[in-house]
């Protein structure tokens, strides 16, 4: 990869610095930055009121991270859109944009493929290739919104990845988003989705700041937990909800926690029971997500009905709960499998 300068990854005060080691006043900078970030323009001759001198520097000396639209899909039924788009490199990541009556939501990738090997997961098939750039991240988000020209009020880093085994890229694009020169996104509106790397998750309480944090519990006991997540191997169950509860402490922001109902593994009455047993002293909102099969694994989603079971069972039991609702189904394959298929197309 090239080792120029990636100026969409940069804070403010690390742009200032660039601009003033190239002898410009530091207020381009600001400015700069307001053309990656606010306006997201797709080059750097956009940039109408710096100096074409130095539009011509930045263009030689440092680099402007964009990502090549490889693939659109876009739902009938909802406007769901899946894109895939290649990084500079070659590699391909999968974002989702989706319209929701509060507003624009897009869902990012945080790492090219990953290595944490959840047993349903599309993504945990070819592993880890590498995490992404901050400028990666934010460049998923600014194509996303100029490709369909409209603003994008909310991020989940849900996609391919865990965004907290690419932690520091992971901090500087929320701060980035969160920015005020930028699209000065409330951190109330960006959700990080983790499969549960608990000293990341304190480090993450440590912040203080307001993002959502979705901890992907998927079962209700250690050993249950280990068979479909190989990160319960690493972190006992009771390790993982005190960093949670550590994180609603700091924060005072509601924990999401993700189950994905399997057929026959983990949707039955005994362990909805367990589920609200393990956490109904804690602030908190389940979301159920029946599974999406993935062609490689031998995993089914329940019936309507057993799902409806699930969660009036977790209500009963006083647990906040809601079915994921399915977005964009005509175009669906389980999350990761766009990327997936495209791989397999390439040989
Ligand atoms: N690595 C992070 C974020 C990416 S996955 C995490 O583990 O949370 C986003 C969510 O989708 C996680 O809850 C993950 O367990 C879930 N998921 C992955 N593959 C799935 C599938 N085939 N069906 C249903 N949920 C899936």
């Amino acid at each position: 990869m090239s080792d120029k300068a990636d100026i969409k990854s940069m804070s403010l005060e690390q742009l200032t610095d660039l601009v003033k080691a190239m002898g410009e006043k530091p207020y381009r900078a600001k400015q700069l930055f307001g053309w990656m970030h606010e306006k997201m323009v797709p080059s750097i001759d956009d940039m109408k009121n710096l100096p074409k001198s130095f539009r011509d520097r930045l263009k030689l000396e440092c680099q402007y991270t964009l990502l090549q639209m490889v693939d659109v899909q876009v739902s009938k039924q909802d406007g769901t859109r899946k894109y895939l788009f290649a990084l500079e490199d070659g590699n391909v990541i999968e974002s989702v944009f989706m319209r929701y009556h509060f507003g624009n939501s897009v869902c990012i990738s945080s790492q090219a493929g990953c290595r944490m090997g959840c047993k349903f997961c599309a993504s945990a098939i070819g592993g880890l290739v590498r995490g992404l750039k901050t400028s990666e991240m934010l460049e998923q988000i600014y194509g996303i919104s100029r490709h369909v020209s409209e603003k994008i009020s909310h991020v989940v880093v849900m996609g391919t990845g865990e965004p907290l085994d690419n932690y520091d890229n992971l901090l500087d694009f929320i701060k980035i988003l969160n920015h005020e020169s930028g699209l000065h996104m409330s951190q109330r509106n960006i959700t990080v989705s983790t499969c549960g790397i608990v000293p990341k998750i304190r480090a993450l309480a440590e912040e203080k700041m307001q993002i959502n944090l979705a901890l992907s519990l998927h079962a209700s006991s250690q050993e249950k937990r280990k068979e479909l997540m190989p990160i319960a191997n690493k972190y006992e169950l009771p390790e993982v909800l005190d960093a949670c509860r550590y994180y609603f402490e700091k924060t005072g922001r509601r924990i999401t926690f993700e189950y994905s109902l399997v057929a026959g593994v983990n949707d039955g009455g005994e362990d909805a029971r367990e589920l609200a047993a393990l956490i109904s002293h804690m602030n908190c909102h389940v979301n159920l997500i029946p599974v999406n099969p993935v062609k490689e694994r031998n995993f089914k989603k329940p019936e309507g009905e057993r799902v409806l079971e699930f969660k009036n069972k977790l209500e009963k039991y006083g647990i906040n709960v809601t079915i994921r609702r399915e977005m964009g189904r005509d175009i669906d394959g389980a999350c990761g499998q766009l990327r997936k298929r495209y791989l397999e197309r390439q040989g």
